[in-house]
């Protein structure tokens, strides 16, 4: 990848545990990041709009999707398919924005696998009551689904070593600051940067 293409940061971490909340923050503080919309097969919960909070498929539409290579990542989770729009993801990149996308692990992981070069944030919570008590709180789920969530949870917290960084989502601002911190240091690496130094030289 091309040192002027956008960062590609995959937020992930358990459900419930509060990333869309720290990616609807992260919007309002800084604009230049863009927001990747998913695709479900979920239906919508009350409020959420398509095409804001996710692309609204049908199995049939998702699996075409899948078949015709229109995802970057996708993962099947608590019943319901969710993946990554590719060619939004690769066209923002390469317009030299930033982009975030907001999924599950077994979708970041195939993330890291395909963008090596991404920046992988594991949002991890206070603590597994903590966690449950979000979930149940939220009170769009029924007994089964908290329950499937918080085994899927457990298994998604074993995975915490594979990422470049751990935020604990304690307090949301913090958590943005955090988030806001690493996306600066990243910029910031020489490798995006000595480039440009290179060149001046040779213009010299
Ligand atoms: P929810 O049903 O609560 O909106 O989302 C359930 C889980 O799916 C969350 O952990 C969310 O981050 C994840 N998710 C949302 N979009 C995607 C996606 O495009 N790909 C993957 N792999 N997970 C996603």
């Amino acid at each position: 990848m091309d040192n002027d293409n956008g960062l590609l940061l995959v937020l992930s971490g358990p459900s419930g545990v509060g990333k869309g909340t720290v990616c609807t923050a992260l919007r309002q503080r800084i604009t230049d990041v863009v927001y990747s919309v998913s695709a479900t097969t979920r239906p919508p919960r009350a409020g959420e709009v398509e095409g804001v909070n996710y692309f609204f498929k049908t199995k049939q539409e998702f699996k075409r999707m899948i078949e015709q290579d229109e995802l970057l990542e996708w993962a099947e989770y608590v019943g319901n398919y969710y993946g990554t729009p590719r060619r939004f993801v690769e066209e923002t990149l390469a317009s030299g924005r930033d982009v975030i996308l907001e999924i599950e692990v077994q979708g970041a992981m195939q993330v890291k696998q395909k963008f090596p070069q991404g920046i992988f944030l594991f949002l991890a919570p206070p603590d597994l009551q903590e966690l449950q008590n979000r979930i149940v709180g939220r009170g769009t789920e029924t007994e089964e689904s908290v329950r499937k969530r918080m085994d899927a949870a457990r298994a998604e917290i074993e995975l915490m070593n594979q990422y470049d960084y751990v935020v604990v989502n304690d307090e949301i601002e913090q958590a943005c600051q955090r988030i806001e911190a690493i996306i600066t240091a990243e910029h910031l690496r020489k490798e995006r940067q000595i480039h440009k130094f290179r060149q001046w030289m040779k213009e010299d």
